[in-house]
């Protein structure tokens, strides 16, 4: 264990060349508060012993890497990110694998989507190798907190923000980039349960060369005031529209969308191609390359919502799932639309849905060869 190291000890990571990862002294808590968390531990709530931050500054570059203690951060009132908004974010886990050892699915992926992040926002991307030396740290010191129970795992947050203390709308010349980890119960702990969405013809998520290919800060904000309007029809997840021609589905708020046509073996999956306002999700493009894997055709294109309704009506369209990090796979079941609303299939999760799901969690929790070298051992 790493949390009798002192700063004075020779740290044993390297952040960025030259830049070593200082460990420090972290107060741990007890086993059993731990182990009461990491029971019920639910999503985003509890938050590990420690936290990886390091700091970058124009001229300097990236400097003072280390692993410390969770705790709230000092900002200045004029700190720039909470004002415009200069600030980007990932999300990846690490699953205990059955040999005891832990590991995180495609970090690699994640590590390379946050440097376009950081370049669309104008910030001093993280170097890749740094990004995964900073999420293999801080997994290493806290594994405690990995939680075995099924289909747990242990969340990770890197994030980046832009820190100077300036009103003028610029680039920042200070940014931090930091680690947390909280540990995620399983997604839905009685059996999957198809969600309903609601088709918003009010707002958009992502219009042509904004920020929706890119997972900054902002476009969240945005989409809480349409989940609003979804949530008060009794809806869990809001489905956007193509912001030009308002006809082609995009994807959720955060998660990617796939279209299953026919059934059985002969199944064909459709998926929203990635025009530039739908994020490029990892879970997304590993279920494309499942899918083909187990034979099923794979097509990226677009999808109008006509579409999707006259082949649900008419049964070429069988099921509907999302995909993202948080949930792996939702079955669609009930769509809202002011054009009318509609059902997929019997409302219930699909077979093809409910194959792939289980497929992508038995790669990720060591249940079957990681036939990709997706699987990154951490600890
Ligand atoms: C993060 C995110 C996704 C899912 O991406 P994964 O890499 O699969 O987790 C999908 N859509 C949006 C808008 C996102 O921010």
């Amino acid at each position: 264990m790493t949390d009798t190291l002192s700063p004075s000890r020779t740290p044993s990571r390297v952040f960025t060349g030259g830049v070593p990862v200082v460990v420090e002294d972290v107060s741990r808590r007890p086993a059993a508060e731990r182990d009461a968390l990491l029971a019920d531990p639910g999503f985003g709530r509890y938050f590990t012993d420690s936290m990886f931050v390091a700091r970058y500054r124009e001229g300097e570059g990236w400097h003072d890497a280390r692993l410390t203690q969770y705790a709230p951060l000092q900002l200045d009132p004029a700190t720039a990110a909470l004002h415009y908004a200069q600030s980007i974010f990932e999300g990846l886990k690490a699953y205990a694998q059955p040999d005891g050892s832990v590991a995180t699915f495609r970090p690699e992926a994640n590590a390379a989507r946050f440097v376009r992040s950081a370049e669309r926002l104008a910030m001093p991307p993280v170097p890749e190798e740094a990004f995964l030396t900073a999420v293999d740290a801080l997994v290493d010191t806290d594994r405690a907190w990995v939680p075995t129970g099924p289909d747990q795992t242990l969340y990770l947050r890197p994030y980046q923000l832009a820190t100077e203390p300036f009103l003028g709308v610029r680039p920042a010349h200070e940014y931090l980039f930091l680690v947390i980890a909280s540990p995620a119960g399983a997604y839905f702990p009685r059996g999957v349960h198809p969600v309903s969405v609601y088709v918003s013809e009010d707002y958009v998520r992502a219009a042509p060369g904004g920020t929706g290919d890119v997972k900054c800060a902002g476009n969240y904000a945005a989409s809480l005031r349409p989940q609003q309007q979804a949530s008060a029809l009794g809806c869990d997840q809001v489905v956007y529209l193509d912001a030009v021609e308002k006809r082609y589905i995009e994807e959720l708020g955060g998660m990617n969308l796939f279209f299953v046509l026919g059934s059985g073996d002969d199944a064909e999956l459709v998926t929203p191609e990635l025009s530039g306002t739908l994020l490029p999700g990892i879970t997304r493009d590993s279920l494309v390359t499942v899918a083909r894997e187990h034979g099923h055709r794979v097509t990226e294109r677009r999808v109008s919502l006509e579409e999707w309704r006259s082949g649900v009506a008419d049964g070429t369209v069988t099921e509907t799932f999302a995909c993202g990090t948080a949930a792996v796979i939702t079955p669609i079941g009930q769509v809202r639309a002011r054009t009318g609303d509609f059902t997929v299939g019997d409302g219930g999760a699909g077979p093809l849905t409910t194959q792939l799901r289980a497929h992508l969690l038995d790669v990720q929790h060591g249940r079957v060869p990681d036939t990709h070298g997706w699987l990154h051992r951490v600890a």
